[in-house]
């Protein structure tokens, strides 16, 4: 069900436009959520939308993926096997800041008279670009232009040219470009959502210079020990006279540039930033790379920069792009979101997809079960390099895994609910670390990855070792009850649905743990008898025992999933049924999302569920369930689900459309696309919710052209939705790449190869066989659902 209504931004303010998103004008009110609409990221560094000139700010954000610090977890009550180590990502130091003066009098967007203001984020060159016109009381006029990028090319490098023009009046203009020690945090207030406050400064000072227009600044975190350095250098160019200063400070590095401003003489002042981290190299050789760096990028200049983004989002659009045709102000909301992910994975490489990617510090920078359920089949369909990179991500943290399964008295292997360094960082276990279905979560994106790729070797090397790990996790943590005639139970765990914690045999759960197992058996028998000396190596490696390759098998089969004869549904979990109705009609829309109004508790007790969890199931193991089945299960639980998460509604509209119920389908599409351009969750100033942002992705390929890829078959049904007319979307399956269109209104599909040797693909139930080059148009049956 939906709890609000959308609140749209009116269109003055944003425009619909295909491949931008426009600021017409300033508005303080809305200041916190345009500096993470308009962030600009590459996966490794991410900038968050705040103006150059440092004032005004809600929360100034320079974040590297992967740098954080550590705090020791105080629990009120301490127990056996809590998670020790807190994670925290941090803020680094503000290197965007260009402070402006004229006549001494400083440029500040929320002080100053401005004439004219537009700021728009280009989504097909990568580039914020900000245009002001400020009149002075005095009368000067001057012209502020600024670009903005974070490279997707030079992992380490985002650049910012700014311009001023005096236009009726020459005047004294001072440049003071700065990367200064980022401000505190002010912490959660309350809301589990949000980041943490330090009390102490957390990065710690180390070499600091400066020399010609650059200063270099490193520091050591004061707990987690990473280290890390940044550094600016300029050039200016202009006809007037000018000169400049350089100084570097623990707090603040600073160049300042004195020119004589003449009329009608711009003033371009380019900056260049870096920033490099590390948990193992000195600050002094982070300062090397650094330097390296911008001697690089200084000499290729700023248009180069340009130039080489432009290039990597043509690629990018080209694989990844979902057009619509006539349909702007949907059109961009799309590309918004799929810009926003590429912003959040695409240099990611060695570290994981944080939820708000760069965009901001809600839920501490760290990773969760949201990259391989809600992003990688993004990723799977349109950057395999970058979905291994992904998956490879979580192999490097399966010692760490282990370790954990350990502290929590279990075999195997068990990812950590939430993480930054591989260490589990929760310190909720109710609606936190119980969510051992992380582990399956990983191994169905692995499959899925294997199956859309085909790149066996990945499964047979790193896949194969994680597949025998998680299995023998949830074969140690199931037993074989006597109560439900032996078969295979799990319980106290919770599974996506944190308003239902701590149960008994969440369907969900034992669903996706019996894939896991079968998948582990497949894989490793398989290796067995075809690649044996693979499979010696793996054994020895691992120990494994032929008996538990039975075992899993074993538990696999007979695993309970628990369902309610007389009312012909699943149960989420053993007890759904016996706790109280909510009172949905007494709850007003305010009082959402639940958790910030109400004790825990008394959510537990209710039939009340935060997000998709059985309806969840239905969609990753579609073909595990009847279309009749899955109608039950919907219309049982769909009212019951807030959609307090904003992973929910995406995949009820999945459902939705795959049952023929179109209006509440559409309903979920407008609130999945708009989750942070209209700020449907109501914080998206804490950052976009980048699940959501791949859920809007599935619902459009899943949803309304219905693909599904079970066992790597690809078929479509694709869906009349009415509401979106001509559309088209990219995929790469297998190495090949193939184009989807859709036209509601003549009711047909088009299905081309573009690059590849031929596919085989199922529509709506036909095979067909696609050869390069060669479209092949097809009718799509009229099915009763049209009627609803
Ligand atoms: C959801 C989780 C999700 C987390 C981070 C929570 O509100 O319930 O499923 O992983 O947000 O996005």
């Amino acid at each position: 069900m939906l709890t609000r209504e959308i609140e749209y931004l009116p269109d003055y303010i944003y425009p619909a436009d295909e491949w931008r998103l426009i600021e017409k004008k300033f508005y303080p009110r809305l200041l916190p959520n345009m500096e993470t609409l308009f962030s600009v990221a590459n996966g490794f560094l991410g900038i968050r939308g705040c103006h150059e000139e440092g004032s005004p700010v809600y929360q100034s954000g320079t974040l590297i993926n992967g740098l954080h610090e550590t705090w020791p977890i105080i629990y009120g009550e301490e127990a056996f096997g809590f998670a020790k180590t807190g994670q925290t990502i941090i803020n680094a130091p503000d290197g965007k800041i260009i402070r402006l003066y004229i006549d001494d009098e400083p440029f500040d967007l929320s002080k100053v008279n401005l004439l004219s203001y537009e700021r728009v984020l280009d989504m097909r060159t990568g580039i914020v670009e900000r245009e002001v016109v400020w009149e002075k009381f005095s009368g000067k006029q001057i012209r502020i232009k600024s670009r903005r990028l974070v490279s997707f090319v030079h992992r380490h490098i985002a650049a910012i040219e700014y311009e001023v023009t005096l236009l009726n009046a020459d005047a004294p203009v001072v440049l003071s470009s700065e990367l200064t020690h980022p401000p505190e945090i002010a912490g959660s207030a309350g809301d589990p959502r949000a980041s943490r406050a330090f009390k102490e400064r957390v990065l710690l000072p180390e070499k600091n210079y400066h020399n010609g227009h650059r200063v270099v600044q490193s520091f050591k975190t004061r707990s987690s020990g990473m280290t890390l350095a940044c550094g600016l250098d300029h050039t200016i160019d202009t006809e007037c006279t000018h000169s400049h200063q350089c100084t570097c400070e623990d707090d603040c590095g600073r160049t300042l540039f004195s020119v004589e401003g003449k009329q009608g003489q711009t003033i371009r002042l380019t900056k260049f930033m870096t920033y490099h981290v590390s948990r193992s190299v000195t600050a002094s050789e982070l300062c090397e790379r650094s330097d390296r760096a911008l001697d690089r990028v200084i000499n290729q200049g700023f248009d180069a920069l340009m130039d080489e983004q432009k290039k990597y989002l043509d690629d990018f659009w080209d694989r990844a792009d979902i057009e619509l045709v006539d349909d702007p102000a949907r059109q961009q909301v799309i590309r918004f979101n799929l810009f926003h992910i590429c912003q959040a994975s695409s240099r990611a490489e060695s570290v994981g997809i944080p939820v708000k990617g760069l965009t901001g510090l809600g839920y501490e920078g760290q990773y969760f079960w949201d990259t391989e359920i809600y992003v990688l089949p993004f990723l799977v369909y349109t950057a395999p390099h970058i979905a291994r990179n992904v998956l490879r991500f979580r192999y490097r943290m399966l010692d760490k895994a282990r370790q954990r399964a350990r502290e929590v008295n279990q075999k195997g292997a068990l990812f950590p609910w939430r993480t930054i360094n591989g260490d589990e960082a929760s310190a909720y276990y109710a609606a936190g670390t119980a969510q051992y279905h992380i582990n399956a979560d990983i191994m169905y994106a692995l499959r899925k990855y294997v199956e859309v790729t085909g790149d066996s070797e990945f499964l047979h090397n790193e896949g194969a070792e994680m597949l025998i790990e998680t299995a023998r996790l949830w074969v140690d943590l199931g037993f074989f009850s006597s109560q439900k005639d032996g078969q295979f139970c799990i319980n106290c765990v919770t599974g996506p649905d944190e308003y239902n914690t701590v149960v008994d045999n969440n369907a969900y759960t034992n669903l996706m743990a019996r894939e896991n197992l079968w998948y582990a058996v497949e894989t490793v028998e398989w290796l067995r008898d075809n690649k044996p000396e693979r499979y010696q190596a793996l054994a020895r490696e691992t120990k494994l025992q032929p008996a538990e390759i039975e075992a899993w098998k074993n538990a696999a089969d007979r695993m309970y999933v628990p369902f309610h004869e007389k009312k012909g549904i699943h149960l989420q979990d053993d007890d759904f049924l016996e706790k109280s109705a909510w009172d949905f009609k007494n709850t007003p829309p305010e009082k959402y999302p639940l958790l910030l109004h109400f004790h825990p508790l008394v959510i537990y007790r209710h039939q009340v569920i935060k997000q998709a969890d059985i309806v969840l199931a239905m969609f990753l193991l579609g073909d595990k369930f009847s279309l009749d089945q899955k109608r039950r299960n919907f219309d049982f639980y769909d009212p019951l689900t807030t959609g307090d998460s904003s992973l929910s509604v995406s995949i009820q509209s999945i459902l939705a459309l795959e049952l023929g119920y179109l209006d509440k389908a559409r309903d979920y599409i407008e609130y999945a696309l708009l989750m942070d351009l209209a700020d449907v969750a109501t914080n998206v100033e804490h950052g976009c919710h980048i699940a959501s942002m791949g859920g809007t992705w599935m619902a459009m390929v899943y949803g309304v052209l219905g693909l599904r890829d079970f066992k790597g078959d690809i078929s479509f049904d694709p869906r009349l939705t009415r509401t979106t007319g001509q559309g088209r979307v990219n995929l790469i399956i297998r190495g090949q790449r193939l184009s989807v269109a859709i036209d509601q209104k003549k009711k047909e599909t088009q299905y081309l190869l573009k690059e590849g040797k031929g596919l085989t693909i199922t529509h709506q139930g036909e095979k067909i066989e696609l050869t390069e080059g060669k479209p092949v148009t097809i009718k799509i049956k009229e099915t009763s659902f049209e009627t609803q």
